[in-house]
């Protein structure tokens, strides 16, 4: 039995949940910049990944520490909360010592149950949101398993991100949705907000609108997505990430009025 309770900072987006922000922290006036064109556009809760677990090596891995004082002055000159990935209980102290807000686990982690009973460990005694996005293999065991990790050290305020699923070869999608997993997993726990994040499903900017449209006709709460104030310049995830103002259409374009 999984314990889960609301996360205000979601209820305080409104009808629907949309979180935003680019999939890396680059420079102290990319964040900012990006920060305050989606501040401008209603969103409040603002993602941006600080260490990122790229797929080869010599890619940018993330601008580290440093991250942490900027999306600290993000807090403080627009009012946002900050969510940030976090991979092992290092990240998880550095994080919470900068009074970032909510966490998200990646798909990597998720799927690695010695990396989650860490992060779990490491997490006892906080009450910290922590958002949980599939594994890359379509097994909804390993999805719930990482909750209920979480759940395990005194972790309530849970939420899950549909991301997609890591498949072989030339497909329309760079993850593909698996929407009857998430159903099934809001069958077993109805009461967990469910995201969808687009930009890791889709893969392109043009699929986002779509797959977006999907997830806001059934069980999800709300999205997760990447935006870049200048995405063809984004250092990870370039063609997935959108400006701000382009959210703002899509958003328009779905009937989601924050
Ligand atoms: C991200 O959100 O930038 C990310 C690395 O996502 P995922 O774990 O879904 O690949
Ligand atoms: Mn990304």
């Amino acid at each position: 039995m999984i314990e889960i309770k609301p996360i205000e900072e979601l209820k305080a987006c409104g009808d629907k949940v949309v979180i935003a922000g680019p999939c890396s922290a680059e420079s102290e006036e990319q964040l900012l910049l990006t920060a305050t064109q989606l501040s401008k556009i209603g969103i409040n809760i603002f993602r941006a990944g600080i260490w990122k677990p790229r797929t080869r090596p010599h890619t940018f891995e993330g601008i580290g520490d440093i991250g942490l004082e900027w999306l600290s002055s993000i807090k403080r000159e627009t009012g946002m909360k900050c969510a940030i990935e976090v991979a092992n209980p290092h990240h998880v102290e550095k994080a919470l010592k900068a009074g970032i807000d909510i966490l998200w686990l990646g798909a990597r982690t998720t799927a690695s149950p010695f990396a989650m009973q860490e992060i779990a460990n490491s997490l006892k005694g906080t009450d910290i949101p922590v958002l949980v996005k599939n594994p890359i293999n379509p097994d909804i065991e390993l999805w719930i398993g990482a909750l209920e990790r979480l759940s395990l050290v005194g972790v309530s305020k849970l939420a899950a991100i549909h991301r997609g699923f890591s498949t072989y070869g030339d497909t329309t999608y760079r993850n593909t949705p698996i929407w009857e997993i998430a159903n099934e997993l809001h069958n077993k726990i109805p009461q967990l907000p469910i995201l969808c994040d687009p930009s890791h499903i889709g893969g392109s900017r043009e699929l986002i609108l779509p797959i977006a449209r999907k997830a806001m006709e059934g069980v999800y709460s709300g999205l997760f997505v990447e935006s870049h104030c200048n995405p063809d310049k984004a250092l990870s995830d370039s063609r997935q990430q959108i400006t701000p103002d382009r959210l703002s259409e899509i958003l328009k374009n779905l009937n989601i009025n924050l």
